[in-house]
């Protein structure tokens, strides 16, 4: 379905990210992965995703957080690729603590990562999809991006940045073929949900099981998603069917912003 295209995922080295990265080269298009780790693991990775697929892939180890290398990722992207039609903005990072006690430099990172370098990301990419006349913007938000949490001040405020970033985006990009939407996930299981089980069974004295039955409250459907559920929604948002939808911030979530 998305043969010819190529893409960047940012944060495709684990979770959403890199079930992302995988739809999108399972349904033929060439991928830029990105994100932090062990380098063999990610070479292997890497070269697994080409061989099955038969696509393009390669990898950018920019830190999200340099506005510098976020610019290089994208013109490395352009360059290896030809072109570059789909820019997933799906790099986080998560820290709690109540407000009074919140470390100024977590905000700082919190922000830089999850709100920041969507914008520097978006920023680049926009003059070359308005060169194509074609582009699919998806930020990976979170129903954070539209509710509120305790502990998450940092996360939440970032996250409401980026709905309101991919609102004004859409706007600015409407003429020129290109979409900007966000997907809002509730709970998935992915290394960043899974510290924060651990965290706090360790700091309650709970059993992690009793923590995620803890977590799935919020879920009207007593289940994760799982990544693969984010995945599909980025391939669609990327399909022939896509092209009235922008500025939206499509929800995730097993019904937990319906309450
Ligand atoms: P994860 O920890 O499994 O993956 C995060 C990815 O981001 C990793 O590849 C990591 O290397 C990368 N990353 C972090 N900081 C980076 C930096 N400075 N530069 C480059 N890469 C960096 O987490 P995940 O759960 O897959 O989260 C992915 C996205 O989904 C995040 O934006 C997160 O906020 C969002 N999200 C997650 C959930 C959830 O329940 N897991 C829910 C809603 C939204």
């Amino acid at each position: 379905m998305l043969k010819g295209k190529n893409a960047i995922v940012t944060g495709s080295t684990s979770g959403i990210g890199m079930a992302i990265a995988t739809m999108l080269a399972e349904n033929g298009c060439n991928v830029m992965i990105n994100g932090f780790g062990d380098k063999d693991q990610i070479e292997k990775e890497r070269k697994e995703l080409a061989d099955k697929y038969k696509v393009k892939v390669a990898y950018s180890a920019a830190d999200v957080t340099k506005s510098d290398e976020i610019e290089a990722m994208v013109k490395e992207a352009h360059k290896t690729f030809g072109s570059l039609e789909i820019l997933v903005n799906n790099a986080g990072i998560q820290f709690t603590a109540t407000v009074d006690k919140f470390p100024d430099d977590k905000w700082k990172a919190v922000l830089e990562t999850n709100l920041f370098a969507s914008f520097y990301a978006i920023k680049h990419a926009v003059p070359i999809m308005k060169a194509q006349k074609y582009g699919r913007i998806i930020n990976t938000i979170s129903v954070h991006g539209l509710v509120g949490s305790i502990e998450k001040s940092a996360y939440v405020a970032a996250k409401h940045g980026l709905s309101g970033l991919t609102k004004v985006v859409a706007l600015e990009t409407a003429e020129d073929g290109i979409t900007c939407n966000g997907i809002c996930p509730g709970w998935v299981l992915t290394p960043l949900v899974q510290k924060q089980i651990d965290d706090r069974a360790q700091k309650e004295g709970k059993d992690k099981d009793a923590v995620k039955k803890e977590l799935l409250e919020k879920h009207a459907i007593k289940e994760f998603v799982k990544p693969e559920e984010i995945a599909g929604m980025v391939v669609y948002l990327c399909g022939p069917y896509s092209n009235p939808i922008t500025g939206s911030t499509i929800t995730v979530d097993c019904g937990w912003t319906a309450e």
